[in-house]
């Protein structure tokens, strides 16, 4: 793709996380860090070795005491000249070595969110799902999340994809070929193996698209809704859920920090709980924070991908009881997938009401029937695969295959004529590469770019 004017600055951030550390980074990258270099360091660096010495300020005195590295171009992250100045970790001193830096050099700039691993992009250091898997391996909450992350970072994903264009390429070319001589097309969907490829194409497009799926949904999870009155166990449930697991999930930011909810994960796929007890009692308060999280909470159940509504077996059949759930049901909204559970399946007694069939039972207390909710839930969630070997991915990978499984379908269609159109095959097939293009970023628009890019955190 061509460089966005923009792309031509050089540009610095405080590349380590906010707040205090053992080691802070501040990085730089531009066509010629020379004047950079020389100005804060004071000399030239041997190329990509870590070099002690005092990062200079403008009346010549040291800032702090700190390693240099400098990775001349091409052999960059960026693929431009960088340089990694590594202080010690203190968030008044980095911001000092930052300024320090943009008055060193005239034109150098602050880099936006996402911006060095953009140009890494650009200078085809690596394709945009690559790219995408730095963010997803720097946001991954669970353990699944982050070996799949780095699996598409090492390029799995792109492979498999370029694997699928390959074959697309190859066909096409054959069309086109044929194209140019129309008294061929006749011979051509038998001599070239059209039909039998087409059916290859779709056969292993679809198994991405599976696979792709599986990675989205590591990277996205379940959103779940809880429902259920006060007293059910929808606490002790989670819990039970959550296990020795929750050590290692951390919350995402934006769907569990602002809402009320939690995260857990099972086999590795994060599942977003969203309590609507909490929406029930904050109903009832006129703090107007707690009202958007209110707001926000009803927007998260909009959003949610099934609801586990739970219930307490050994209250079955008291009127009163039996209202309240129904006046819940009435709340939840209309077609989102529903997860049946009885809870307190440990107090149930031979006199007392059995759960109705098509139903889990099950005791957040003894763990009774945990396993398989767990297994209903990553049913809902069409989880199949063990994470081994996947890759991660996301929706708009997983809407881009989905894209080119349609054209290689129209294609086939296309191809089963008697009087097979070759234009309209040709055209087919262009659809389906370009579907495939979008993922690795062949085919990039600036928009998307901004999306992508814009998600990162600043300094990566
Ligand atoms: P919540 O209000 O729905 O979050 O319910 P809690 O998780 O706070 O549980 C309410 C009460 O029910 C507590 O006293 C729990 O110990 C109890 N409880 C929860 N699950 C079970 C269960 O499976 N069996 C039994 N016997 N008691 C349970």
């Amino acid at each position: 793709m061509p460089l966005p004017a923009h792309h031509d600055e050089p540009i610095v951030a405080i590349a380590s996380a906010p707040g205090r550390g053992a080691v802070g980074i501040v990085r730089a990258s531009g066509r010629d860090l020379s004047a950079l270099i020389d100005t804060v360091c004071g000399r030239t660096l041997a190329p990509r070795v870590a070099t002690l010495l005092p990062f200079r300020t403008s009346d010549g005195s040291a800032l702090d005491t700190g390693l240099a590295l400098h990775f001349p171009a091409p052999h960059s992250y960026t693929g431009e000249d960088v340089l990694e100045l590594q202080a010690h970790g203190g968030p008044v001193l980095l911001q000092l070595l930052l300024a320090r830096c943009l008055e060193a050099m005239p034109g150098l700039r602050l880099a936006g969110p996402g911006e060095f691993t953009e140009r890494a992009f650009l200078n085809d250091k690596m394709d945009l799902a690559q790219a995408e898997a730095v963010a997803d391996l720097i946001d991954a909450s669970t353990e699944a999340a982050a070996r799949s992350a780095a699996r598409s970072l090492g390029g799995a994903f792109s492979v498999e994809i370029d694997g699928l264009a390959a074959q697309l390429v190859e066909l096409r070319t054959l069309v086109e070929a044929t194209l140019d001589f129309p008294e061929e097309e006749i011979d051509f969907l038998e001599g070239a193996r059209a039909r039998q490829r087409l059916d290859g194409i779709e056969a292993a497009v679809a198994r991405a698209l599976a696979r792709t799926r599986q990675g989205a949904l590591l990277r996205e999870g379940l959103r779940v809704v809880l429902a259920g009155q006060p007293n059910v166990g929808k606490s002790s449930l989670l819990n039970a859920l959550a296990g020795a697991e929750l050590a290692i999930v951390t919350p995402i930011p934006g769907t569990t920090r602002d809402r009320i909810g939690q995260q857990i994960q099972i086999d590795g796929v994060p599942l977003h709980i969203t309590d609507t007890a909490g929406l029930r009692d904050a109903a009832q308060s006129t703090d107007e924070v707690e009202r958007i999280g209110i707001e926000r909470s009803w927007q998260a159940i909009d959003e949610a991908d099934t609801v586990l509504f739970l219930r307490d077996l050994s209250r079955r059949g008291e009127a009163r009881y039996d209202a309240a759930d129904a006046a819940i049901e009435a709340r939840l909204p209309q077609g989102l997938p529903r997860l049946e559970v009885w809870n307190k399946a440990d107090l149930l007694t031979a006199a007392s009401a059995a759960a109705p069939a098509e139903t889990l039972h099950l005791s957040a207390r003894t763990g009774e029937g945990l396993d398989t909710l767990r297994r209903a839930l990553l049913e809902v969630a069409g989880w199949q695969a063990a994470p081994e070997g996947l890759f991660i991915a996301r929706t708009r990978h997983v809407h881009a295959l989905q894209r080119c499984l349609a054209h290689v379908g129209a294609a086939q269609a296309n191809a089963a004529l008697a009087d097979t159109a070759l234009d309209l095959l040709a055209e087919d097939l262009r659809l389906a590469h370009r579907a495939l293009g979008e993922i690795t970023g062949q085919f990039g628009t600036e928009e998307l770019l901004g999306e992508i890019f814009g998600r990162f955190c600043i300094g990566k």
